[in-house]
């Protein structure tokens, strides 16, 4: 991992209306970082997450992509995977299907497609199972399809908003554990959202605690657990001390 900031968000505001969902951020993160973006319910995560994905645009502040300001830039220039909790399979496609569809409307060849879903399939761990549809599948295979078909564009940077926040217990444990494993194979730049504390603490490099819109802390799961800043911090993370 290199030290450059990769991405940087500058003073980033936007506000809905009356309401300020994100106040004047700043942020940076490094090439092939794990980053979460952790805190409660509505203080601006997926927001932060819609804006560098360029589904919204700021209504104030700088995006920064390897030092190039992003704002204008079409979502499907900025080479960038989103996987969301929803993840919305096609039904009546198989696995390998759902995977190869936004490449064949981009006019990838047929050759091409087959070689690269393969090797996503692999990747996610799922190599016997593109003939099958999705309602065959278990949620957390589904999941991993989901992924595959983020992977499969080759994205510089994942987005991920509260990706496994449907699946149970157990599943949820093992695709953390994949996640990591992608994500340092594949030497991607990953910005996870999370309301869980402790996928948090398992999973990142680095923690941003949100409050309102804010970042209260930024730090390594380390320094987080152990040395929150503000009351907010060590109360979101369980310790009052
Ligand atoms: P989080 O991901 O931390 O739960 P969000 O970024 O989803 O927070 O939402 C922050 C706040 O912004 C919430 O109060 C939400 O209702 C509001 N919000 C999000 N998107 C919109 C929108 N398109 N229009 C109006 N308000 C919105």
């Amino acid at each position: 991992m290199t030290e450059q900031p990769y991405i940087e968000f500058r003073k980033v505001s936007k506000v809905f209306g009356s309401l300020t969902v994100v106040d004047h951020l700043d942020l940076t993160i490094n090439k092939g970082e794990f980053v979460s973006l952790l805190g409660p319910s509505g203080s601006g995560k997926t927001t932060l997450l819609m804006m560098l994905a360029g589904f919204e645009d700021p209504t104030a502040g700088d995006i920064l992509l390897g030092g190039s300001v992003l704002n204008r830039t079409p979502p499907y220039k900025r080479n960038m995977g989103v996987v969301f909790q929803n993840y919305a399979l096609f039904p009546h496609l198989s696995v390998a299907e759902n995977i190869a569809f936004p490449l064949k409307r981009r006019g990838v060849a047929k050759a091409e497609i087959a070689e690269r879903v393969n090797r996503v399939l692999e990747m996610v761990q799922l190599p016997d199972q593109s003939e099958k549809l999705p309602s065959q599948l278990s949620g957390g295979q589904q999941q991993r399809v989901a992924l595959a078909r983020t992977l499969v564009f080759e994205p510089n940077v994942v987005l991920m908003d509260e990706p496994l926040g449907a699946l149970d217990k157990n599943l949820r444990e093992q695709m953390q554990y994949d996640i990591r494993r992608l994500h340092r194979d594949l030497g991607l730049t990953i910005v996870f959202v999370t309301h869980d504390q402790s996928e948090a603490l398992t999973m990142s490099d680095r923690i941003a605690v949100f409050n309102h819109g804010k970042i209260e802390q930024i730090g390594t799961p380390q320094d987080i657990y152990d040395r929150p800043n503000t009351h907010f911090v060590a109360e979101f993370i369980g310790e009052t001390n």
